[in-house]
């Protein structure tokens, strides 16, 4: 599976740092940490629940301290996709939590920039970034960041995407920094229909942001109207099959509706989120929705197929990336 063609547009660059880079960088910056929050080997950050999953990230990226460790954090990542010969990435990035640590927006666009094109110069994987816009902030902090964004347009800065706390503002309240990112060109997805976000969150990211995808959706089949206009619509759910397990939307595999959600024929990709904090990677999914939901190679490449498809590039890269999957396809 590890060489099977894949291709990702759910991953938080953030929750891509492994245990080993964030000690390094600790070790060489002399910046102390907590080291409850790394396994005695190493392998893993130790978290137990959601709150502490939080806890651990604001402890480790204290040590992300310039451009160069998104740069860093960027190649690392992009470099470990390449070679479980994924083809494309979409890196989701907030810059809040580059501000928020005195690195200015331009160094930390100037590092992704860095890490992107290295990786592109040594393994030839495509990606390309979206700005993710704090929900739990709410509307005004939304639309400050979205006017730096785009008036510091980057051409890797393809798109954005609201993430965070559902609990404080429901998504309609973010309706003109979608349009404002609408009318400067950046595509639009948002998480929606995750935990504790039923059906009716994500008809507010369709009806009124507008979205065209869709991060998690995965309660959508609670909603049958709903699934008909995801599908109508043409709108492709970032499915993350083991996020959703690890932080307890299902208590096990067997409950997660991966295998229902194709059978309804929605447009389906395969992500991993946050790949450092759950300790997996891209492969893992694709293993994962084999061995779980008896996904067939035919629907494992419809996966990879869909997620170049739904990718906020232009048409002739896609066509590039579908020929690397040796896919036939038809536009
Ligand atoms: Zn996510």
């Amino acid at each position: 599976m590890r060489h099977f063609p894949k291709a990702e547009l759910h991953v938080h660059l953030e929750g891509t740092a492994t245990p080993s880079l964030i000690k390094n960088l600790s070790l060489t910056k002399g910046i102390e940490l907590n080291p409850k929050i790394f396994s005695t080997d190493l392998s893993r950050f130790v978290w137990n629940d959601f709150a502490d999953f939080h806890n651990v990230f604001e402890e480790f990226f204290k040590t992300i301290t310039s451009k160069d460790d998104y740069a860093l954090m960027a190649y690392l990542y992009l470099a470990q996709l390449a070679q479980q010969n994924c083809v494309y990435a979409e890196l989701i990035v907030a810059p809040f939590h580059a501000i928020q640590r005195d690195i200015p927006y331009e160094h930390m666009l100037q590092g992704l920039s860095d890490g992107i094109e290295k990786a592109r110069a040594e393994f030839g994987i495509e990606s390309r970034i979206l700005m993710a816009l704090m929900r739990h902030y709410g509307p005004t902090m939304a639309m400050h960041d979205i006017k730096r964004i785009t008036e510091q347009c980057h051409p890797l800065v393809v798109g954005i995407n609201l993430v965070g706390d559902i609990t404080q503002y429901e998504i309609k309240a973010f309706e003109q920094v979608f349009d404002h990112a609408r009318s400067k060109n950046l595509h639009l997805s948002c998480h929606a229909g995750e935990i504790d976000g039923g059906p009716k969150e994500m008809w507010q990211a369709i009806n009124i942001l507008g979205v065209e995808r869709i991060s998690h959706g995965v309660s959508c089949l609670e909603d049958s109207k709903l699934v008909e206009t995801l599908i109508e619509k043409q709108i492709t759910l970032e499915v993350c099959p083991s996020s959703n397990v690890i932080l307890k939307m299902y208590p096990s595999y067997a409950e997660h509706p991966l295998r229902k959600l194709k059978d309804a024929g929605l447009l389906l990709t395969l992500n991993t989120d946050d790949p450092g904090f759950f300790n997996i990677n891209l492969t893992h999914e694709y293993i994962v929705a084999q061995q779980y939901f008896n996904f067939s190679e035919q629907e494992l490449l419809a996966a990879t197929q869909q997620s170049i498809r739904a990718a906020f590039i232009e048409e002739p890269l896609k066509r590039k990336l579908l020929e690397k999957t040796n896919y036939k396809f038809t536009f």
